[in-house]
């Protein structure tokens, strides 16, 4: 956890913070690197939509007065590749997002982006190649047309709703009483699990970065709205360097190749066919339906 503003932020608000944009992630950013000395470059990484190999090599990584987590940490991910890690919790998939992040740097070892160590590039210039789909998406007390636009402030109206039809959000919006000028939020129209989801798959669609992160959730939705997410997912992934933490069958089947994790060791990686033949971790979580 993090002071903001007098407050303590989590991780995962401080996300959603850097998701609405740029000024607000700047101000957490400079609270997070003035508490852990997070040292950024000053090179300007370039806007692309080419998807980047992402590697981390020889990782050792504990936080801050804690035990080691990481002791020599190895994962190469293949530009445009889906990566999905598995694994009980407290196995530290979440802290690989930290670090590609710069929420927290390794003590020792490097993470690269197409070979280029990320420390050397600003914060801003970093988060600005990568998306973040959470499992609980922020969904803020304005409409519809604004939630989205969090995106990409710069976004016509027209770019919004075709993000929109891209993520499956579309067709729920247009039954809502006002269509995209509905107000979100407590006073507003309360969107279900599925519903929030497609509204953040469709910000990231209209923010077009070459890398997503996607934590999926855990909460079961019901069968229609989980095969509309599952189809938005599949949408924006295509084309990026995705590395997803997986709870869903239907995702580590679609995956490229699955990253079993358990107490910060990478224990085995395949396609779902190869691990439920070899790893007995794996095929446990499997029979479970991943749900953990
Ligand atoms: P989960 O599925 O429960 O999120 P995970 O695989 O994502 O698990 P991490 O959240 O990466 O695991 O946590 C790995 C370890 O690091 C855990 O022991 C956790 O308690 C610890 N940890 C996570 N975040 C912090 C933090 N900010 N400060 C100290 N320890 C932390």
């Amino acid at each position: 956890a993090v002071m903001a503003g007098g407050s303590i932020a989590t991780i995962s608000e401080v996300i959603g913070e850097v998701q609405r944009g740029v000024g607000a992630s700047e101000r957490l950013l400079q609270l997070l690197a003035s508490r852990s000395d997070i040292s950024a470059g000053s090179q300007v990484l370039p806007v692309t939509n080419q998807p980047p190999t992402i590697d981390f090599a020889d990782i050792l990584f504990h936080y801050p007065d804690s035990a080691p987590l990481f002791t020599n940490l190895n994962l190469h991910v293949a530009a445009g590749e889906t990566v999905a890690l598995v694994g009980p919790s407290g196995a530290g998939k979440s802290t690989l997002f930290h670090l590609l992040l710069r929420f927290y740097q390794p003590q020792q070892g490097q993470i690269t982006l197409n070979g280029e160590p990320i420390d050397r590039f600003t914060l801003n210039s970093l988060r600005q190649q990568i998306a973040i789909v959470t499992q609980e998406p922020v969904v803020f007390a304005t409409t519809v047309m604004e939630n989205i636009r969090y995106g990409n402030s710069h976004a016509s109206d027209d770019d919004i709703c075709q993000a929109a039809k891209a993520a499956f959000a579309h067709e729920f919006i247009d039954q809502l009483p006002q269509r995209y000028h509905t107000e979100l939020g407590e006073r507003g129209v309360r969107l279900s699990g599925g519903q929030r989801q497609r509204i953040a798959i469709a910000r990231a669609i209209l923010a077009d970065r070459p890398v997503l992160l996607l934590d999926e959730a855990t909460s079961a939705l019901d069968a229609n709205s989980e095969r509309r997410v599952q189809q938005a997912l599949n949408r924006l992934m295509h084309g990026r360097t995705t590395i997803v933490i997986a709870h869903r069958l239907a995702t580590v089947q679609h995956a490229d190749r699955i990253v079993v994790m358990d107490k910060g060791k990478i224990t085995s990686t395949g396609t779902h066919d190869e691990l439920i033949e070899n790893d007995m971790l794996y095929r446990e979580y499997a029979e479970l339906q991943l749900l953990s």
